[in-house]
C-alpha cells in the first residue's frame, strides 16, 4: 500500500499549526513489534479463554493456571521491541508537537521508544504487584523468585505477585482516567492509531477531543467503526505512516 503523501502533508501542517497533538493507541501499533492482537485469530484470547484465564477472580482462585498463560504472554512481551512508529511518536514528543500518548497496550513499547508522557489504561506487563503488601517489582526480578508452581512470590511477604495490568473485572486506574481526560480535553489534534476505540474508556477520548474542537486523525491499515467520524484518515501501517508523518512535521518545524 502506498502512502497518501498529500494527506500526510496536510495533517503535518495542522500538527505544526495547532498544538498539541495527543495520540491514542491500541493493539494495531504493536503488531509490527511482534505482539499479535489478543483478539485476533491465533491471538492470546483465541487460545486462552479470557473468562477462564484473564479475570481477577480466576487469578485469585487458580493462580497457577493463570500464571501458565501469563508466562507465555511475558515471553512475547520480552521479545518485542518498539518499531519505527513508536520511535517517530517519541521524536514528535521531544520536538514539542505531541503532548502525550494514551494507550490500551500493556507492552511498555512507547516508553521503550522514549515517550515520556504515557497514560496506560490497562497497566504495564513489565511490572508485577503484590496483592497483599503492594510491593511493585520489575518482572525480570520477580521471575527469579518462582515457587514450585512457577508462581512469582513477593520478596517482602511471600504472597503471590500479579502483573500490574488490569484484568477483566478490575477497575481502570483512577490516575490513568484523570490524565487521559486532561490530555483529550487539551489536545488540538488527536491521532487514533491501531484501534477502533470502541471499548470504554478509550471510546470516550476521540469524542471528548472533538467536542473541545480537536481535529481527529485515524491511522489504521483498515477501515474501523471510527472512520466515518474522523477528519483525516491515514491508511497504512503504523510503522510506515508515523515516520513519514514525523518527517513531514519536523521539516515544517525547521522552516524559518
Ligand atoms: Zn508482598
Amino acid at each position: 500500500m502506498s502512502l497518501d503523501t498529500s494527506t500526510i502533508d496536510s495533517v503535518a501542517e495542522l500538527m505544526v499549526r495547532k498544538r498539541p497533538t495527543v495520540a491514542l493507541t491500541g493493539a494495531g501499533v504493536s503488531v509490527e513489534s511482534g505482539i499479535p492482537d489478543f483478539r485476533s485469530v491465533g491471538g492470546l484470547w483465541d487460545r486462552f479463554d479470557p473468562a477462564e484465564y484473564a479475570t481477577i477472580s480466576a487469578f485469585v482462585s487458580s493462580p497457577k493456571k493463570v500464571w501458565s498463560m501469563l508466562h507465555e504472554l511475558g515471553g512475547t512481551l520480552d521479545a518485542a521491541r518498539p518499531n519505527a512508529g513508536h520511535e517517530a511518536l517519541a521524536e514528535l514528543e521531544r520536538a514539542g508537537v505531541v503532548a502525550g500518548v494514551i494507550t490500551q497496550n500493556i507492552d511498555n513499547l512507547h516508553q521503550a521508544a522514549g515517550s515520556e508522557a504515557v497514560v496506560e489504561f490497562h497497566g504495564n506487563g513489565r511490572w508485577l504487584i503484590c496483592l497483599d503488601c503492594g510491593l511493585r517489582v520489575d518482572h525480570a526480578t520477580a521471575n527469579e523468585n518462582l515457587d514450585d508452581d512457577r508462581i512469582p512470590r513477593c520478596s517482602a511477604c511471600s504472597s503471590i505477585l500479579k502483573p500490574d495490568v488490569v484484568l477483566f473485572g478490575e477497575q481502570i486506574p483512577e490516575r490513568a482516567l484523570t490524565s487521559s481526560y486532561e490530555l483529550a480535553s487539551m489536545c488540538k489534534v488527536m491521532l487514533v492509531a491501531g484501534t477502533s476505540a470502541t471499548v470504554m474508556p478509550a471510546a470516550a477520548m476521540p469524542l471528548l477531543a472533538r467536542r473541545q474542537g480537536a481535529t481527529l486523525v485515524e491511522v489504521n491499515i483498515e477501515r474501523t467503526e471510527l472512520t466515518p467520524q474522523v477528519d483525516f484518515t491515514l491508511r497504512g501501517r503504523w510503522a510506515e505512516v508515523l515516520p513519514a508523518l514525523a518527517e513531514a512535521v519536523l521539516s515544517k518545524l525547521d522552516r524559518p
